[in-house]
């Protein structure tokens, strides 16, 4: 499979068409970015931390039975995934109130949320990527109802799977944002998951394990999502 033009280039990844029509290269770069593109920073080893994140965790919510456009790695940036047709929604759960929840509602941060609750964003940094709901999202066709139900099926789905992988590693899982993308056999899991898309905080002592170190100027950020890796038993290089 040979590397075609660049498609597009978001935050922290930029996207390659290939020579196959349904295949794309995502690059994980060491861009990190935070409040909607405002604080940007490289930082090292980054990308490929999260290429290999990304790939574990895709792999095991296949295997769970979580339709992902993952494929496979292809070298320590880059990894192989199916042409999705994406919807422009970010969808959320959260097992404990952390980060914007607790601002817009003024509930008590890590307070845990039983159920957890799912919350829709439209995904627009112009507009700060506002919250929408199930009725925008039909109204303005940016799903249909049965992609808005098979969206919230599986964010749960993925809830189940991976709160339990965090937990058994001694983390918890306090939230976390999924895109979804079009594909020929329907709704697959696109994007990424890795730290800088999730919370996770040690069980024991709640110490921040995630982008958030880097939101709040804490320092260690790869070094964390390294150790997170570490206790997942997530193969990395070097
Ligand atoms: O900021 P907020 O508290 O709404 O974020 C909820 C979760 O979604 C966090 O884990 C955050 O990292 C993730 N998120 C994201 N990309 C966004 C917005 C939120 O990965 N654009």
């Amino acid at each position: 499979m040979q590397k075609a033009q660049e498609l597009y280039a978001g935050k922290a990844k930029t996207v390659y068409a290939t020579d196959d029509a349904d295949k794309l290269i995502l690059f994980f770069r060491n861009d990190t970015s935070a409040f909607d593109g405002e604080k940007v920073e490289q930082l090292e080893r980054k990308g490929m931390v999260n290429n290999y994140f990304n790939a574990f965790i895709m792999q095991k919510l296949e295997a769970a039975g979580v339709p992902t456009h993952f494929e496979a790695v292809l070298n320590d940036q880059e990894s192989v995934v199916k042409r999705l047709d994406m919807i422009p929604i970010e969808c959320v759960v959260r097992n404990i109130a952390a980060g914007s929840i607790v601002r817009r509602l003024g509930v008590q941060n890590g307070m845990e949320l039983n159920p957890p609750t799912f919350e829709f964003f439209l995904k627009n940094d112009a507009l700060h990527d506002p919250m929408i709901n199930d009725y925008h999202i039909q109204s303005f066709n940016w799903a249909t109802k049965e992609e808005v139900e098979r969206m919230k099926e599986l964010t749960f789905k993925v809830n189940d799977v991976l709160k339990k992988l965090f937990l058994d590693a001694g983390m918890l899982l306090v939230d976390y944002k999924l895109e979804f993308g079009r594909y020929k056999d329907g709704l697959r899991l696109g994007d990424e998951f890795s730290p800088d898309g999730c919370r996770l905080w040690d069980a024991q002592t709640r110490k921040k394990l995630d982008k958030d170190r880097f939101r709040q100027g804490l320092g260690g950020v790869v070094e964390a999502y390294e150790e997170v890796a570490h206790r997942l038993g997530v193969p990395l290089p070097g």
